[in-house]
Formats: structure tokens, C-alpha cells, sequence
């Protein structure tokens, strides 16, 4: 049995109960058995077993108390994976499907997507299964400021440093950063994603959305195309949509459809994206509203139709495994010829499969929505050096950043003999430069 494939076995053995965290970890795997060919030293290290063991577990009690005076009880996590390259760095997620799976997933896919990025960044995550969906702001912050109660004695800005993701944006890390100062009795970039007034950074918002325009930008450019005239679907419509719908507007492309967890719209004359963000980052209101504004406008409550609609991109912005293999060969039957993930793992194994084969450009999560923690990592630089750049400067920085992890991939790829595939070039690329520090760093 290939030495990748051994390994993968004991660690199924040893997680069973982890379908997600498996899945990213066979989706590694799967690209690596020529990194072992040319380098028998990493096996003799036990490197696969070691960089698949998280550094450090941390699953904790959330109590707080609902606006009724009920008394409710969350469960928290933070799962510190690597730090070989620099401090632990990953979102939190609160959402009802988080569990212990979920987060390992993300926290494994992390360490990749930070190293990708050239910035001195560890890989973690964390998050909670407290839904906020229907909460007050004080509910909200109730949880917020528990969660942070526990999780306070275990990150610092050079130990570990959260972000948002699914259900953690710029209010939830205002709550969370308030109750770390009040609690360590210091002003420190121990959070990413704060106010532009308290340490946040310009574009950190836009981040993660644009960074995948970027990609895709890439992506189009060696096929000797453009967004310009472009038909493109994205799905979610939460942090990482928006900005993504935002930057394919201004490259001159149409988003025709987005969705959340209830359904989608499908807009033939393109998104109006000023109501998208009035109906969700500032009523907190539901998609389907968009349809009592735009009466020409569709709404579906079948989500995953969302599909269906004929486009030449698709930017899957919601969550993970939210594209199978079906749907993936109706993209391809409907002429689309570019995805790029702005989720984590939207693709299952069968999709990505179905990509490859019909040579769509496809840019996997942890290259193509690498933007929003590489801007997290320029929030850290202007952090410790207690300057801010201006948004233009990030901006461009950031459309660097994206450029060389796309080069990146497509070289990687080449090298290794799987030209434009970039999962095998994402994977190599990310992985060789982790196993290169903990090869330094002896046995820890
Ligand atoms: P938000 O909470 O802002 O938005 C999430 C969106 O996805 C919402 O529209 C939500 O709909 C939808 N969604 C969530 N879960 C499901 C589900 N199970 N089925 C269908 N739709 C769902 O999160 P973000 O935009 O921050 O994150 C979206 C994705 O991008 C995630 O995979 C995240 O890990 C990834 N990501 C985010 C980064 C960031 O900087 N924020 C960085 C890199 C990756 P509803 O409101 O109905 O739940």
C-alpha cells in the first residue's frame, strides 16, 4: 500500500467519527505521494502522522442567559492545529452544525491555505454550535463575551489569533475583543476583523470575496479571458458573496443568483447588491425579501437549484460540501468553465472529480479564499507596527498576495507533472513549506 495511503488508514481508524476532518485530510493526501517519492527523510519523520495530530484540542462550557432569563449552555471549541510557521491563525464559527469535525476540518485546511499565503501564519479554528440566527445584540453578546471568558487564557497575539467566519463578523468580534481587554487588561491584536476605529484593517471586510475574484481573474487570464460580459452565480450571500458579487461587478461581470439556507434568487438583469447589503448587513433580514423589492426577480426555496442557473462562473460562497457531483455536472453541461471556492470545501470529492476531468479552471478554498486570512495577516503587521495602510494599499497587497498564490499553484502543478491542476498545486504548495519548518524545529 502507497506510504500516503497507510497513513490515511490509521488516521481513519483513530477519527472515526470526523467525516469532514477525513475528507479534507484523503483531499491532502491524495496530491502527496510524489512529495514522499522525492523525499524519503519526511516518512522517516512520521511527518503525515504528526502534521495531522493537532498541536492542542480545547473543547469548553459556554453558559450565558437567553433575554426570558433561561439559562442556556453551548458548547465551545478552538483546535490549535500547527504553529511550525508562526502563530496559531484561523476563523471562528458559530452556526448549529458546528461540531468536532467541522472545525478540524477547517483548522487542518488552514495550515495550508495560511502557508500559501507567504505570511508567517500557524493554522487554527474554533467556534461554537450557538446559533446566533434570531438573537438579540444583547443575547449575542451574552455569548460572546462567555465564549471569550474561557477561550481569553488560551490565544494572545502572538500565541493565537481568531478571525470571523460563518456567523462571526464585525459585531460578534466587537463583543468577543471588548471582553478580552476587560478581562487581560490589554489593548493587543489578539482578534482580526476589529474596527477600522480599533485596530481593524482597511479591506478586511472585502477580503475574502474579492481575494476569490482575484483567483478567478487568474484563472480566466490563462484562458485568455476576462469577467467582462461574464454570467456568474454565487452562493450565500453573507460576508464573503457580497464582497465577491461586489468585485465581479466592478470587472465588468453579472451575478445573476445568490442564496442562503432557505432558498435562492435568480435576477436575469443582475443583483442589485445595494439591497443585498441593506437586507443583510444591516436588517439581517433573509434573501427572499430581495423579491418583494425586485418584483422581476425569482426566489426558489430550493437552494441548491441555485446550480441550475446557466453561468460562465461560479464563486460557492455558503459552506462546505454544497456542490456534489451532480450539481458540478450540471455546471459543466450549462457552459460553466471557472470555479472558484470562496468557501471551505464547497466541492465534494465527486465535483472536484467532475471539474478536473471537464478541464474547468477550478480554484480550490484553501488557495482561492486565502484573501481574508492573508489580510488578517496585514492587520497583524499593522497591529505590531501600530500603523494603518490605507485601503488602496491593502487592496493591492492583497491582489498581489492572490496573483503569487495563484502562480504558485499553477507552477507546483507543473513541476509535479498535473498541469493546471491546482488542488495537487495548492496542496504541495502549502504543505512543503510546514513540513520544511518542522523538519528544522526536531521533534515537537
Ligand atoms: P456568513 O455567516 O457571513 O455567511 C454565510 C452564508 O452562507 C449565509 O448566506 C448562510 O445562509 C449561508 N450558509 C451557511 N451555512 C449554510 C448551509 N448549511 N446551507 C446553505 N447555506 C448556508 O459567513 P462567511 O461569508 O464569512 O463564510 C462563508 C464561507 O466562506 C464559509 O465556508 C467560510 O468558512 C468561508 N470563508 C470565510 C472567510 C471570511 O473571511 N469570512 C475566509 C475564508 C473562508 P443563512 O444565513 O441562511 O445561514
Amino acid at each position: 500500500m502507497p506510504y500516503v495511503q497507510e497513513v490515511y488508514e490509521k488516521i481513519k481508524r483513530k477519527n472515526p467519527n470526523e467525516p469532514e476532518f477525513l475528507q479534507a485530510v484523503k483531499e491532502v493526501f491524495d496530491s502527496l505521494q510524489p512529495v514522499f517519492d522525492k523525499h524519503p527523510e519526511y516518512r522517516s519523520c512520521n511527518i503525515l502522522e504528526r502534521i495531522t495530530e493537532p498541536e492542542r484540542q480545547l473543547m469548553f462550557r459556554v453558559p450565558w442567559v437567553d433575554d426570558q432569563g433561561n439559562i442556556r449552555v453551548n458548547r465551545g471549541y478552538r483546535i490549535e492545529f500547527s504553529s511550525a510557521i508562526g502563530p496559531y491563525k484561523g476563523g471562528l464559527r458559530f452556526h448549529a452544525s458546528v461540531n468536532l469535525s467541522i472545525i478540524k476540518f477547517l483548522g487542518f485546511e488552514q495550515i495550508f491555505k495560511n502557508s500559501l499565503t507567504m505570511l508567517s501564519m500557524g493554522g487554527g479554528k474554533g467556534g461554537s454550535d450557538f446559533n446566533p440566527k434570531g438573537k438579540s445584540d444583547a443575547e449575542v453578546m451574552r455569548f460572546c463575551q462567555s465564549f471569550m471568558t474561557e477561550l481569553q487564557r488560551h490565544i494572545g497575539a502572538d500565541t493565537d489569533v481568531p478571525a470571523g467566519d460563518i456567523g462571526v463578523g464585525g459585531r460578534e468580534i466587537g463583543f468577543m475583543f471588548g471582553q478580552y481587554k476587560r478581562l487581560r487588561n490589554e489593548f493587543t491584536g489578539v482578534l482580526t476583523g476589529k474596527g477600522l476605529n480599533w485596530g481593524g484593517s482597511p479591506g478586511r471586510k472585502e477580503a475574502t470575496g474579492y481575494g476569490a475574484v482575484y483567483f478567478a481573474q487568474e484563472m480566466l487570464k490563462d484562458r485568455k479571458q476576462s469577467f467582462d460580459g461574464k454570467t456568474v452565480v454565487v452562493s450565500g450571500s453573507g460576508n464573503v458573496s457580497i464582497y465577491s458579487i461586489e468585485k465581479v461587478h466592478q470587472l465588468g461581470g453579472r451575478v445573476v443568483a445568490l442564496s442562503d439556507s432557505n432558498g435562492f434568487v435568480y435576477d436575469p438583469e443582475g443583483i442589485n447588491l445595494d439591497t443585498v447589503k441593506n437586507i443583510k448587513e444591516v436588517r439581517r433580514g433573509r434573501i427572499k425579501e430581495y423579491c418583494e423589492i425586485h418584483k422581476h426577480a425569482k426566489y426558489s426555496d430550493k437552494n441548491r437549484d441555485i446550480w441550475t442557473v446557466k453561468c460562465d462562473v461560479a464563486i460557492p460562497s455558503a459552506t462546505q460540501n454544497e456542490i456534489n457531483g451532480e450539481e458540478a455536472k450540471t455546471l459543466v453541461k450549462n457552459g460553466c468553465i471557472c470555479v472558484s471556492e470562496g468557501a471551505n470545501m464547497p466541492t465534494t470529492p465527486e465535483g472536484v472529480e467532475v471539474f478536473l476531468k471537464a478541464g474547468v479552471s477550478y480554484g480550490p478554498g484553501k488557495a482561492a479564499n486565502a484573501g481574508g486570512v492573508a489580510v488578517s495577516g496585514l492587520e497583524m503587521s499593522q497591529n505590531s507596527m501600530r500603523l494603518s495602510w490605507t485601503f488602496e494599499e491593502v487592496d493591492q497587497k492583497l491582489h498581489n498576495i492572490m496573483r503569487n498564490i495563484y502562480n504558485t499553484c499553477r507552477d507546483v502543478a507543473d513541476k509535479y507533472g498535473k498541469p493546471n491542476n491546482l488542488v495537487v498545486g495548492a496542496n504541495i504548495g502549502g504543505f512543503q513549506k510546514v513540513v520544511d519548518a518542522m523538519m528544522s524545529q526536531g521533534i515537537v
